[in-house]
């Protein structure tokens, strides 16, 4: 006969959670709670009073007008609410916030509990310098450059020279690609460091900057990790996210094409390791640039839940928000490294309100009719809705579609099926954009690096469309007349019956296709 004997229960679960965000993150966070039987509570801005995150929480109240500033940032007002509605939590989600370290002292100094990492990890993380000091001095090899803010353009000069040309400024306190400047020769530093300067003082208001040696072409492969308040601290490998517009990722995926068991455990333990020396506790990412030769370099801490979060849930059977809120509740980690196993592969396509006929310009406009794609290996993360409004107040990202396969040709034929089941009508989205990464030769082979988007446009081989298959096969078609008409030429070469009309044209209005680029 089986044992009956159980764990002990631990009893010190949270029973009600504030989530301080809107959008897909307040509904993801949500979902978690619920299943985890914790009440919660969500807020929102007027703009929001239709969103769907209301519609899931079990309380919820308006913060304020749509500007985030008076309300989704308002760091008093959210704990006023917290304390109102008997909250004992606060789940910042990702962005607005999430890694701002006087909101996570206010919570803590007001006896709530902060669902994210303590405020002296975040100060610390925060500031990339500190950060860059603290991973030098515990042995993590970080991107060449100072350990120093820059104070002038001759000690920028001096430095560049140093590591070699070419050179990232980069915002201390930077996020979001902002304040970051390349510079390639000496005479471009004097109006590089200028811009990145009054870029990063609007963005963060800190002007301080500092300098990177430029990688070229590097991949971008981050590591999840999870750390408990007793010092266990673990990793779930790794996600690809070279996909980048702007310096920002588009595409996420896990495992990495070009990581194996070896450079896993390697990077892994360069994690765990940053992880310790920030003191850092729940959920957090570690981030590093890759070069040519696979060898990586951290370049920064994220101490918040992650957008693409859900691709190493998908591959590691790890609910990484669960874990998140486990932590925060003091419970220790149940899960020890030797037991992480990781399955199949997973990607992440995020779905922006951007239209990408018309260079990625933000579209606005209310989502009339909407229909979620789902079959095998398929999750939607979103905050979508027939009749919500999609507005310049907030981040464009409104939704990721991630698909899982046995291995990743499965899944990219899954993303691609899904993209085209996915219907969003009343506003542009980037669903046409996936579709061409996802028919993209080079990134079908995994030969991706940070550029790939604008190395791929320029050469025209992301064709932006509505649906694969229509694309596939007009491709197909049209270079099957193309060969049909190149051998009635050689048979006939003095015909005389030569259409005026080009045949892309023809063969475009007969199978419908939108256009190609
Ligand atoms: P942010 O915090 O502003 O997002 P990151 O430091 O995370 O900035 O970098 C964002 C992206 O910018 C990286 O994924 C990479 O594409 C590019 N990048 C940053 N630092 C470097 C560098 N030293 N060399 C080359 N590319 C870089």
């Amino acid at each position: 006969m089986e044992s009956t004997k159980t764990a002990p229960v631990k009893t010190v679960m949270f029973q009600k959670v504030l989530i301080a965000n809107r959008g897909e993150i307040a509904v993801r966070i949500i979902r978690a709670c619920k299943e985890m039987g914790i009440k919660t509570v969500a807020v929102f801005s007027e703009i929001d009073r239709k969103a769907l995150h209301l519609r899931f929480a079990d309380e919820a109240y308006l913060i304020g007008p749509a500007p985030s500033a008076q309300s989704y940032l308002d760091m008093k007002k959210i704990i006023e609410v917290a304390k109102k509605s008997g909250a004992e939590a606060i789940h910042p989600g990702y962005g607005f916030l999430a890694e701002n370290a006087a909101f996570v002292k206010m919570v803590e100094s007001e006896g709530l509990a902060f669902i994210g990492p303590p405020s002296s990890a975040v100060e610390l993380l925060g500031d990339k310098v500190e950060a860059r000091k603290t991973m030098k001095n515990a042995g993590v090899s970080i991107v060449p450059g100072t350990e120093v803010e820059i104070a002038s353009e001759d000690q920028a000069i001096s430095i560049a020279e140093k590591i070699g040309f070419p050179i990232l400024i980069k915002a201390v306190g930077g996020g979001g690609g902002k304040g970051m400047r390349i510079v390639k020769e000496k005479s471009q530093m004097k109006e590089a460091l200028r811009g990145a300067q009054s870029e990063a003082k609007s963005a963060f208001a800190d002007p301080r900057i500092y300098i990177e040696k430029y990688l070229e072409k590097p991949r971008h492969v981050e590591i999840q990790i999870l750390a408990d308040k007793y010092g266990n601290v673990i990793h779930l490998g790794e996600r690809e996210c070279s996909i980048q517009r702007r310096h920002q990722k588009v595409v996420e995926e896990s495992p990495s094409p070009i990581v194996d068991a070896k450079m896993r455990k390697a990077m892994g333990e360069q994690a765990v390791t940053a992880a310790k020396a920030a003191g850092y506790v729940s959920a957090g990412t570690m981030e590093f640039l890759v070069d040519q030769d696979r060898n990586f370099y951290f370049l920064e801490s994220n101490t918040r839940l992650q957008v693409e979060h859900p691709v190493t849930e998908m591959v590691t059977g790890i609910d990484i928000a669960k874990e998140q809120i486990k932590i925060a509740s003091g419970m220790k980690l149940e899960c020890k490294q030797e037991n992480i196993k990781w399955k199949g592969s997973a990607i992440e396509c995020r779905i922006y309100a951007e239209d990408p006929d018309n260079n990625f310009f933000p579209s606005v406009g209310v989502v009339h009719s909407y229909l979620e794609p789902s079959g095998p290996g398929v999750r939607v993360d979103s905050g979508l809705s027939e009749g919500l409004e999609i507005s310049l107040y907030y981040d464009p990202l409104i939704a990721k579609l991630l698909t899982w396969g046995n291995d990743r040709n499965e899944a990219i034929q899954r993303m691609k099926r899904a993209l085209s089941e996915y219907r969003i009508s009343g506003i542009a989205t980037t669903i046409p954009f996936h579709i061409g990464v996802m028919n993209n030769k080079r990134f079908k082979e995994g030969r991706i690096h940070t550029h790939f988007i604008e190395e791929e446009m320029e050469k025209g081989q992301l064709i932006v469309g509505r649906d694969s298959d229509d694309i596939l096969e007009a491709v197909a078609v049209f270079s099957a007349l193309l060969d049909f008409q190149e051998k009635k030429r050689t048979k006939t070469p003095s015909s005389k019956t030569k259409s005026k009309e080009s045949p892309w044209k023809i063969e475009g209005r007969r199978m419908g296709l939108r256009r190609f680029r």
